[in-house]
């Protein structure tokens, strides 16, 4: 293959090109914003291709993130899942759904981002996981999920 004609691709194969915005030096603006990086390709000097790759890439970045948030009554046996970022997914090897307790003071569940202080009765989702550990999280709080969506449809919509 002709060097010139070579497409380059990102790492989920999408057309990548010099990024429109810095003309590939990846940097863009002035130092006292984020050190002058260019947002177009976030320092990089590349970004996906306009026009329908672009609109493709979007979809799956969008699909993606939908699919690794997710929340525990929404988790399968089998699955791995994290409750903060930053933790190591663990898979799940049973689930069970209980009542929070009810405490006059209100009681914590949960830390940092997650942390959640309720003294009304909630769902929550008691995971066992494969190490044996046993923990309750409260039923609507966003987790993350492991894994990825297809790729494939997207790469269609990009037209590769
Ligand atoms: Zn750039």
């Amino acid at each position: 293959m002709n060097a010139t004609t070579e497409t380059r691709v990102n790492a989920q194969g999408f057309p990548i090109v010099t990024c429109y915005r810095c003309a590939g030096s990846g940097e863009f603006g002035p130092r006292s914003v984020e050190g002058g990086k260019c947002f177009g390709c976030r320092g990089t000097g590349l970004c996906v291709k306009r026009g329908k790759a672009a609109k493709a890439w979007v979809a799956y970045v969008e699909a993606h993130r939908a699919f690794r948030e997710t929340t525990p009554v929404q988790v399968e046996v089998g699955q791995r899942i994290a409750k903060y970022r930053g933790d190591t997914f663990r898979t799940v090897a049973a689930t069970r759904w209980i009542m929070g307790r009810r405490s006059a003071g209100g009681s914590t569940i949960g830390s940092g981002d997650n942390a959640v202080t309720s003294s009304l009765p909630h769902i929550e989702v008691e995971f066992t996981f494969d190490n044996g550990d046993v923990e309750s999280w409260i039923s609507n709080q966003l987790i993350r999920r492991a894994g990825a969506v297809d790729v494939a449809p997207f790469l269609t919509l990009a037209g590769v």
